[in-house]
């Protein structure tokens, strides 16, 4: 048994009145978050001044905190001043600003000062009323409602109504495995949803069946084609949807929008355009989640190992030519759900590196192409004369990744008839005749050793 943190995310149906609750709640968020944002930023300036009038460090005015708590505090000395109706929503939606806020400033003075990894984060901003909405409950009455599946409480907010059943999370809740540690309300994709931060008591998987590795080759004209043979099409859902999508921007266009320098308000029916074009793209996104999340569970399902490609997505995100179709794929959100359920199936997902030359290697021989152009589709070698599918040839040599670096596993991805001895038996005549293995066996298995040493890492 294990201890892990889980989010259940249900999509709710509240009524009229509870909206106006749940607005009001991620309001006050808001309020909190711009409230705090603006001392920080008023009191670095402050002694941003002091500092350029030659006032030495210990005569500046002193700094504020920027803990969760620190401002906190603060807010709750003056909040009877800054905002006097604070008491018609509950203080968790003001300290979840704060909270926000602190996490910002933290992750700012983090990536300035050179310990935060990743890309440079900007000083925070302020939040716009057309922003998301979202507020987060720690205390309180929370969590699910006895005995109903269709019901969630909401301190302040009250027992909403759920659009789908409760039942994953209230068996374990149930069964004493779960525990709920906060609830965020969010609207997002035209819709109310609830999400329960829950540590739940799992069970450490044990892998079932037999050793198995699939080389899964992401790419854009097929969503995947894995080392099986298998190709999974790319259903191209945002394709699909450009041609309503261009007739209501055309719809739009022929509207009154909003104008900022006439002070010209939207009309209603360019207001419900824009609703149209809003349902539509939640339409697409909940078409691709669907279809991601499917792949993934199928994969981790039914192998133990699965190796992908570490695509630098955000790089290709850069060229438009490619960009509208990388994000309409979703890859990183597919390694992201690859990851977090192979952990939960007890299968493992093996990462190649990022400049592991899986398209240019030959499957068959190894040998190693210096050159191919994106336009050749089919794979030809010029050592053995294999000529296979581009991608298919991808996909086999990230099996044979996993394969190289797990010396004991038998059946492969690259084998669907899956015969479990075959790989060990050659492997075992080599060693145990005293002799090396056939000259090119011992060179490809060589060559992978190496690859795997400098190219490979276990996620
Ligand atoms: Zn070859």
């Amino acid at each position: 048994m294990r201890s892990v943190i889980q989010a259940y995310r249900f999509a709710l149906d509240p009524t009229s009145e509870q909206v106006d609750r749940l607005r009001s709640h991620c309001g006050g968020q808001r309020f909190a978050y711009n409230w705090g944002l603006a001392r920080v930023k008023a009191n670095l300036g402050q002694r941003a001044a002091e500092r350029s009038y030659g006032i030495d460090e210990p005569g500046l005015t002193p700094s504020l905190s920027w803990s969760a708590y620190g401002l906190r505090k603060d807010w709750n000395q003056t909040k009877d001043v800054a905002a006097p109706w604070w008491a018609e929503n509950s203080k968790e939606a003001y300290s979840s600003g704060l909270a926000n806020l602190a996490t910002a400033l933290s992750n700012w003075a983090g990536s300035r000062s050179g310990r935060r990894k990743g890309s440079t984060v900007r000083f925070p901003r302020f939040k716009g009323k057309r922003g998301a909405l979202s507020c987060r409950f720690t205390t309180g009455a929370l969590g699910l409602a006895d005995r109903d599946r269709r019901h969630v409480k909401l301190p302040r907010i009250g027992v909403v109504r759920t659009h789908e059943s409760t039942r994953k999370l209230a068996r374990r809740v149930e069964a004493g495995t779960a525990r709920i540690r906060s609830a965020t309300v969010s609207f997002t994709r035209g819709r109310w949803f609830v999400a329960f931060s829950v540590e739940v008591e799992r069970h450490t998987p044990a892998p079932a069946g037999p050793v198995s590795v699939v080389g899964v080759d992401l790419g854009v004209k097929s969503l995947a084609v894995l080392s099986t043979g298998e190709i999974i099409e790319n259903p191209r859902h945002l394709e699909q949807a450009q041609r309503e999508l261009r007739r209501l921007g055309r719809q739009a266009a022929r509207r009154t929008g909003p104008d900022r320098r006439t002070r010209q308000q939207p009309s209603n029916r360019w207001r419900r355009t824009q609703t149209r074009i809003a349902r539509l793209h939640a339409y697409v996104a909940n078409a691709r989640q669907d279809g991601l999340h499917k792949l993934s569970t199928r994969l981790v399902r039914t192998h133990t190992t699965v190796v992908v490609e570490d695509l630098h997505v955000a790089g290709i995100m850069r060229n438009r030519r490619l960009a509208r179709h990388i994000a309409g794929v979703g890859m990183a959100e597919l390694r992201r759900q690859l990851t977090y359920k192979a952990d939960r199936h007890g299968a493992t997902i093996e990462v190649a590196d990022r400049w592991y030359p899986s398209s240019k290697t030959c499957s068959a021989c190894g040998v190693v192409k210096t050159k191919l152009r994106l336009s050749e589709r089919i794979f030809t070698c010029g050592g053995c004369g294999t000529r296979i599918d581009r991608d298919l040839n991808a996909a086999r040599n990230l099996a044979a990744l996993a394969e190289a670096s797990s010396p004991s596993c038998g059946a492969t991805g690259n084998e669907p008839d899956g015969n479990p001895c075959k790989t060990r038996t050659t492997r075992a005549t080599g060693t145990a005749a005293g002799r090396p293995a056939p000259q090119g066996a011992g060179q490809r298995r060589h060559r992978k050793a190496s690859t795997q040493d400098t190219h490979l890492y276990v996620s």
